[in-house]
């Protein structure tokens, strides 16, 4: 029974607890190139939500890590066979009934740790937090929170090195072995400014890549996924812990 997981906890447990901070892990459920698995985000962020979950708990932190919620943003992916897309307007509801018990029980801290790129929820929480402004509403990428480039050779970002590497950490039994992977080739925009970076428009999936990957996973490692895997949880755990103690309405430095 792991006391920071909301899941493994009883009433008994809960009751009387004051829980300091809450985190909330949203994955998606989607093809990953042929070698992994479509609930390749669930896992990802169920591991790193636990683990860094632990270790705030063990700096003293009452931390409860709410069970991940498994579908995601897939609006780019319609003709992907069994993607399951819910509607950033589906997750501002979800978000915001998850909010309204929070805020009704006094528990005003949320770390949103988000595992899928087609999730967006800057624009959600900017609406909540109008509407909860009791609330601190965090959230992070959990691949933008250490620098890829310290862990890994190649970029990309969908069935990639990265995700590749983690997955062979986290649930070895689940990749398939990589002479089965696509190459993970993206087919770049027309567009100039999209190709560039500086324009955006949603990626067309089966226009963009042809075994759903973006990025090559073939330099992909358990050991690379191991030390990512390592720097990610304790960057997120540093997170739940500022959270915990910063003192809401004292939350800003000043000289
Ligand atoms: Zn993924």
């Amino acid at each position: 029974m792991r006391p920071y997981l909301l899941a493994e906890s009883s009433w008994k447990d809960v009751k009387g607890e004051k829980t300091q901070v809450v985190v909330l892990p949203w994955g998606a459920t989607e093809a990953h190139n042929y070698h992994l698995p479509y609930a390749t985000d669930n896992y990802q962020i169920e591991a790193i939500a636990a683990e860094a979950g632990k270790q705030a708990w063990e700096a003293g932190v009452k931390v409860k890590v709410l069970p991940n919620i498994p579908f995601g943003v897939n609006t780019g992916q319609a003709d992907i066979k069994l993607d399951i897309n819910l509607y950033p307007s589906t997750q501002l509801a979800i978000l915001s009934d998850i909010i309204e018990v929070l805020n009704r029980q006094g528990i005003y801290k949320i770390i949103l740790l988000n595992g899928h790129g087609g999730n967006n929820f800057k624009p959600l929480l900017r609406e909540l937090g109008l509407k909860y402004p009791k609330m601190l509403l965090v959230m992070t990428n959990f691949f933008q929170t250490v620098d890829k480039n310290a862990f890994f050779e190649e970029q990309g970002d969908h069935a990639d090195e990265m995700e590749t590497s983690l997955m062979m950490h986290l649930q070895p039994d689940l990749v398939l072995p990589l002479e089965q992977a696509g190459s993970g080739k993206e087919n770049k925009s027309r567009i100039a400014g999209i190709r560039e970076g500086w324009a955006w428009a949603e990626r067309q999936w089966t226009m963009v890549s042809e075994d759903t990957g973006i990025g090559n996973p073939y330099k992909a490692t358990a050991e690379k996924g191991k030390k990512f895997f390592k720097a990610v949880s304790q960057k997120v755990g540093e997170l739940i812990k500022d959270v915990a103690e910063v003192d809401i309405e004292n939350r800003y430095e000043f000289e």
